[in-house]
């Protein structure tokens, strides 16, 4: 096997990732309670039992809430970097068995290298993952799979990190319509995810991905869509003239949904 994933659940609402290799089977954040995680794992045939590690991007509850239902599982590492560590940490009646690393280090776990890096959004150090598999030969080709959700806006950095992927999951967080219209959200929450250090919108990662169209992506997956704030309509309309300028599959993830497995 090379490397693989699934999303078990993707939006406001919780966000996790499972992500496997011969040698290691991890998650890519933790934003639901354990029993859901459970719950979510058992539909993919795995347990809490057989998961290696977890990845944390940030500490908000959509990420990282499954943390604290988590203390009868001492086997999961928890990688993050250390003021997520932190923060995660003061919600918590127990110490998990923390793997603290520095942003934008490079690293190794079993068969995975991972490349963390800094991300504009409004948590302690937010960071996108690189996860990287395979010899880089015939029988085992190198691939690159870029997670990048909860960022405001694309700079240099994180845009050469998405170029070099492939294969992408980025987020579509809102329909900047819907999110304008929405009678729920107060002003200032609107303002906060659809600045800088919030969440890209629909239009955003289509002009991301309209900029940077690299001929290397093998998928891309739009995810982390806002249930109330954004629809697989919308994000279809936003995205349709890229389509043809995108030379490899297009996944929107729908608000809440995961997807099957899929081989890097
Ligand atoms: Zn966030
Ligand atoms: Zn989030």
């Amino acid at each position: 096997m090379g490397m693989r994933f699934c999303i078990l659940g993707s939006g406001s609402e919780g966000n996790c990732a499972l992500l496997e290799t011969d040698a290691a089977r991890l998650l890519v954040d933790a934003g639901f309670s354990a029993r859901r995680l459970a719950h979510l794992l058992a539909g993919m045939g795995e347990s809490l039992g057989r998961i290696d590690a977890i990845f944390l991007t940030h500490e908000h509850g959509d990420h990282a809430a499954g943390i604290s239902g988590l203390s009868g599982h001492p086997q999961i590492k928890i990688f993050a970097n250390h003021a997520t560590a932190h923060a995660v940490q003061a919600g918590l009646k127990y110490r998990p068995n923390w793997q603290i690393f520095e942003t934008g280090t490079r690293f190794r776990f079993r068969d995975l290298e991972i490349e963390s890096f800094a991300v504009p959004h409004d948590a302690h150090d937010p960071v996108a993952f690189v996860f990287s598999h395979g010899r880089g030969d015939l029988l085992s080709p190198r691939r690159r799979l870029a997670w990048l959700t909860d960022l405001g806006h694309a700079p240099l950095h994180v845009r050469e990190h998405i170029r070099d992927a492939d294969v992408l999951v980025l987020e579509a967080n809102h329909c900047p319509q819907m999110l304008k219209a929405d009678g729920k959200r107060p002003w200032s929450v609107k303002q906060r995810i659809s600045g800088r250090h919030g969440h890209l919108s629909n239009d955003s990662a289509r002009e991301l991905l309209d900029a940077i169209a690299s001929p290397r992506w093998r998928h891309v997956f739009l995810a982390h869509l806002s249930r109330e704030c954004n629809s697989l309509a919308a994000v279809e309309q936003s995205c349709a003239g890229i389509l043809s300028s995108l030379h490899c599959p297009f996944s929107i993830v729908a608000p809440g949904g995961g997807t099957p497995f899929h081989e890097c």
